[in-house]
């Protein structure tokens, strides 16, 4: 290990929190306890073991914070749901696999105490989720119960005395290397090594790096006697994000065994063909290896290898341009089964998997902050608004599996202690971050990437940005310029691919010039207190075919998939369990095909009088009213529609 020109662990976590200290948000008149706090969060940390200089980057997530609107309501019920969850009842499974007593009562689903891929959410995701929570919100109550978490979990791994940290005994990994048949350990222990590390990272505490560091050893002497083919074949099951972990971990610790190790968890078969931009992707199991492509962009930062950055990038244009639906998700039955392009046959019950969607979106976030392309941005608040925001449950906080995208189908949700899917345990992470990805900077730049009511705090500059906004309600936005004195700055405003043109306003008077869709309107000045930059993006209605089939077309309005209402009847939240799968009991029901006699693609769509964002079908055997997918709770829906053209 190489750690002699590196900070000590300690050394390193004090002066993250000490930069971070001085930047926190202030307080707003009516602002929660929670959020008027002082946020001592450190912000995502490992810059100086990187090697590649990001064009762009985020703004840590505790100098953001969300304002009333749907991503809030959507933080709030995830909030609720993390704080609802009883820590005995997390730890049970790890302290029982640990020789330790617990008289908890079990969790059911995925973290049954004989389910494979127990503790993934409860000593992983469930630690990482709320993290970021405490980053975004400040929620002190929520931070000292995963910290306590964080401390009966050392008590584990302390009682398995060799570094070893899991819900379920080591013996599974025996079965990994021998070649019997386990679901997918390595998967389970990386979440537990990121909830540790993010634990770190957000809330400072240092016992749980020293825990992702022993975890870490552990990792490296049961991979140490393994030849180079043998472990080849042990990627061949399902492990997370490995690669990614150990990288992060270096780039926290600064020890090269970490970013060596990182590349023992490098599927060749998988990722050598991205590196020559081949698409090989038919026949994988999606979620299984976007993760890894993570993994290959953090480790071309962290060395700066161009080849990781083509996998990366090839693999990212690759499936978001032909292997995804018009919601931005991917995967059919959790996998790619077809040829790019060719989804004719990827409708049904179980499109899309929601922790594909979270998943690319994670990836996209690396490829933007290389390139600053607002196309990316594009993809990333297709997919946030489609495919991730109508799928948690807003009054519960669950969460779906799938998002169907067959006709006649509905959208179901997990239950509170008895589902733990992964799609649960992605879920409860995607809604605690969503302030990571709006706003980015660089030296003298913010880039205004998605409309979402918010604010956030740029110290360096001495300058908070607020964003008023009631999107994708209200078609535009508006940026409030709070400081203390005059500020240079360029405010950069994403007008999307999809806008219908455009206009701004400065304090009032019209810019003299607009941006193209799929740009950045720049305006480049000296900013002052109360200046406040509106921009109006108008949307409309457009035709997205299915890839591979014209005749299935979905409406989009703006950035918003639109769905037509099918009704509720038969319609039910009771599960059906196959193999690790679930799906709502019941079956579609048939939808309507379209007829369309007029040469407009759009003849067959109009909007509903009085009533913004909600349209119907004319000229059809009845009509079907017609609203935005992520509004669509409780009924049936239809979002490709068969559409025929010409006469009846
Ligand atoms: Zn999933």
């Amino acid at each position: 290990m190489d750690q002699s020109l590196q900070p000590t662990r300690r050394q390193f976590v004090s002066a993250a929190i000490a930069t971070a200290g001085a930047a926190f948000i202030p307080s707003r008149a009516g602002a929660s306890p929670d959020q008027s706090s002082a946020v001592i969060t450190p912000h995502l940390t490992g810059r100086a073991n990187e090697k590649v200089t990001p064009r762009v980057q985020p703004f840590p997530l505790a100098q953001v914070r969300l304002h009333k609107g749907p991503f809030q309501q959507a933080q709030e019920a995830d909030r609720r749901y993390l704080h609802s969850l009883p820590s005995d009842r997390l730890l049970h499974a790890f302290r029982l696999n640990a020789g330790l007593s617990s008289s908890a009562q079990p969790l059911g689903g995925w973290e049954k105490p004989d389910c494979e891929v127990r503790g993934h959410f409860a000593g992983g995701h469930y630690l990482t989720a709320c993290a970021l929570m405490y980053a975004s919100m400040g929620d002190s109550e929520l931070k000292e119960k995963a910290e306590s978490m964080v401390a009966q979990l050392a008590a584990c791994q302390k009682a398995h005395v060799d570094g070893y940290l899991s819900a379920f005994p080591k013996e599974f990994f025996d079965r990994l290397r021998q070649g019997r048949d386990v679901w997918a350990p390595w998967y389970t222990y990386q979440k537990i090594m990121a909830g540790l590390l993010d634990m770190c990272v957000y809330c400072g505490n240092d016992q749980a790096l020293d825990m992702a560091e022993r975890m870490a050893h552990w990792v490296d002497h049961w991979q140490d006697s393994i030849s180079d083919a043998h472990m080849q074949r042990v990627l061949q099951t399902e492990f997370g994000a490995m690669n990614e972990t150990l990288g992060d971990l270096y780039a926290v610790t600064g020890k090269r065994t970490y970013l060596e190790l990182a590349a023992r968890f490098e599927k060749v078969m998988f990722l050598d063909p991205l590196a020559e931009h081949r698409d090989e992707l038919k026949g994988l199991h999606a979620n299984t290896h976007i993760p890894q492509v993570i993994g290959a962009a953090r480790r071309y930062e962290l060395t700066g290898e161009e080849r990781y950055r083509e996998m990366a990038a090839f693999f990212f244009d690759t499936v978001s341009r032909d292997r995804t639906y018009c919601t931005g998700g991917t995967s059919y039955d959790e996998h790619w089964r077809t040829r790019p392009g060719e989804l004719s046959t990827e409708l049904g019950k179980t499109a899309e998997e929601c922790c594909c969607s979270y998943n690319m979106l994670r990836l996209a976030r690396h490829i933007y902050g290389w390139t600053g392309d607002p196309r990316v941005m594009d993809y990333y608040e297709r997919t946030l608004f489609n495919s991730r925001l109508g799928t948690q449950n807003p009054e519960t906080g669950g969460m779906s599996y799938f998002l169907p995208l067959g006709a006649g189908y509905w959208k179901y949700f997990n239950t509170p202690f008895d589902s733990f899917w992964c799609c649960t345990a992605t879920g409860v992470e995607e809604y605690a971050k969503t302030g990571d990805s709006i706003y980015f900077h660089d030296d003298r730049a913010i880039f205004v990437n998605l409309f979402i009511a918010s604010e956030v705090a740029w110290p360096e500059k001495n300058l908070r940005l607020e964003q008023q906004t009631g999107f994708p309600e209200e078609e535009g936005t508006a940026l409030v310029v709070h400081a203390a004195h005059p500020v240079d700055m360029a405010l950069n405003v994403r007008i999307p691919a999809w806008a219908a043109g455009g206009a701004g306003k400065l304090n009032g008077s019209a810019l003299p010039a607009f941006a193209s869709p799929g740009s950045y309107l720049v305006v480049d000045r000296t900013w002052k207190e109360g200046d406040r930059l509106e921009v109006k993006l108008p949307m409309r209605l457009a035709i997205e075919a299915l890839p591979g089939d014209p005749s299935q077309q979905a409406v989009m309005y703006g950035p918003l998939v639109l769905a037509g209402r099918l009704g509720s009847e038969g319609l039910t939240q009771e599960m059906v369990y196959v193999g690790a799968q679930t799906f709502p009991a019941g079956e579609a029901i048939p939808a309507p095909a379209v007829r369309n006699s007029s040469q407009d693609p759009l003849g067959w769509i109009k909007p509903v009088a009085g009533q913004p964002q909600s349209f119907e079908t004319v000229g059809q055997e009845r009509p079907v009213n017609i609203i935005p997918l992520y509004k669509l709770f409780g009924e049936r829906y239809v979002v490709y529609w068969k559409t025929r053209y010409g006469a009846a």
